[in-house]
């Protein structure tokens, strides 16, 4: 943690009249310790931190002040939204304001003509889609913390999550925001539509880690919910054969809806958790969804069920109701936890790599293993090669 900056602590009592100012509202502006606590580090848990001061901004012309205050008066800040991020981009510094969006918490419109919704940066990734789902619609894009992290956050990390490999990433689906820069300028880039005409600004924006500026208000594109959708289970007797497989299936020119791929370590974790109907008898599984009318998604269960039995599948069994597709994905969505169940702490890599190299990568990581005495398990987007060894 960087030494803080004295001159700026030595102002705190100034800074926070000023900013007592701008928030009036009781609770806007948070200076006790015990209140701060709860900001202290986001998801990445092994570094913590008091912040200066917290302020919670109602709306853009108070987040305009702030910053505009801030720049002038050489303050740093740092936006927050729920505090779920793993790469410590909300981890707070002693010498500057956390920023939390979590008062931007409404769904503005939705326009069903432009299949778009307008929301405040803190309504949950999941809030979304509840905002939209009686009408037949969803928001793609499906980070696992979805119903705890807020849209703000998931533009500042490009979020992604099963349904990527598909329908992309935050970046594919969001198609506006509005914004405050660091200097206290309000903007708007990009609306309704797919493309807008000038420098792709919001494609840096999206990623850009809170550090251009705060996003205050977002545009999302909209999506109508497939008409159906099955889920299979393939087992393998390596990790390598998997590996193939996924490769061999976006080779066909298939993009299931989602292609998850668990092996030995984290299927039996998993199952003693949730008894998510899982083989036990083998090294690896994929859970391949697929997505779209009736008559197609017949059509390329098939076909994957062939390029898996080519490839070495020794298991396969296709969901025949939504219950069985919900709890065959079940066990996907907890395994992280089912590691936590029979390991006293683990550490949760991320990274992703040609999905061409899946089985070299996985074959590697099992010698490493064995090396070093570690036990590794894998739970990974197999589709776009986006690796979580957990060691
Ligand atoms: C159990 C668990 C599972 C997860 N699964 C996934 C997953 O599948 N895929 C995935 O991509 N991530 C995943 N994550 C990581 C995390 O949920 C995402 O990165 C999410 O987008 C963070 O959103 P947040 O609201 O919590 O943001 P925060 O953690 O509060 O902040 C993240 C970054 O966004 C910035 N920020 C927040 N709001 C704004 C704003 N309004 N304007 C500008 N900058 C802002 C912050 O400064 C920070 O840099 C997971 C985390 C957990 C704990």
């Amino acid at each position: 943690m960087p030494e803080p900056d004295q001159n700026t602590l030595a102002r705190r009592k100034d800074i926070i009249a000023a900013m007592r100012d701008i928030i009036p509202t009781p609770g806007g502006v948070i200076v006790d310790d015990d209140q701060l606590r709860p900001y202290e580090c986001d998801g990445l848990m092994a570094y913590r931190q008091l912040p200066m001061i917290v302020v919670l901004p109602e709306n853009t012309a108070q987040v305009a002040a702030i910053l505009k205050y801030c720049h002038t008066n050489k303050i740093r800040v740092v936006p927050r939204g729920a505090g779920t991020g793993l790469s410590g981009g909300a981890l707070p510094m002693a010498d500057a304001i956390t920023i939390s969006m979590m008062k931007f918490n409404r769904v503005l419109d939705i326009d069903w003509d432009n299949r778009a919704a307008v929301v405040q940066p803190g309504v949950t990734n999941l809030g979304i889609t509840r905002a939209v789902e009686h009408e037949g619609f969803y928001y793609a894009p499906d980070p696992s913390s979805q119903i705890a992290c807020s849209i703000g956050g998931n533009i500042a990390e490009n979020s992604g999550g099963v349904h990527c490999l598909k329908y992309g990433l935050t970046t594919n689906n969001v198609l506006g925001v509005e914004m405050v820069t660091i200097e206290g300028d309000i903007l708007r880039i990009g609306g309704k539509g797919l493309d807008q005409a000038g420098y792709d600004l919001l494609g840096i924006v999206t990623g850009s880690e809170g550090l251009l500026g705060i996003v205050t208000e977002v545009t999302v594109r909209i999506l109508r919910k497939p008409e159906t959708a099955r889920a299979l289970l393939l087992g393998f007797n390596s990790s390598e054969e998997g590996g193939n497989c996924v490769a061999a299936i976006i080779a066909a020119g298939i993009i299931p809806g989602g292609l998850e791929m668990m092996d030995a370590p984290a299927i039996k974790a998993t199952e003693e958790f949730v008894q998510a109907g899982y083989p036990l008898d083998v090294e690896a599984l994929l859970l391949v969804e697929l997505d779209g009318p009736q008559v197609e998604v017949d059509y390329l269960i098939d076909r994957v069920g062939k390029i898996a039995k080519d490839c070495g599948a020794v298991y396969s069994r296709i969901s025949e109701s939504e219950e069985e597709r919900l709890l065959f994905w079940s066990g996907r969505k907890n395994a992280f936890p089912a590691i936590g169940r029979i390991s006293p702490d683990y550490m949760c890599m991320d990274g992703t790599i040609p999905r061409g190299r899946l089985s070299e990568v996985l074959t590697g990581m099992q010698d490493l293993s064995k090396q070093h005495g570690l036990g590794v398990a894998n739970v990974f987007h197999a589709g776009d090669g986006n690796l979580h060894p957990l060691i």
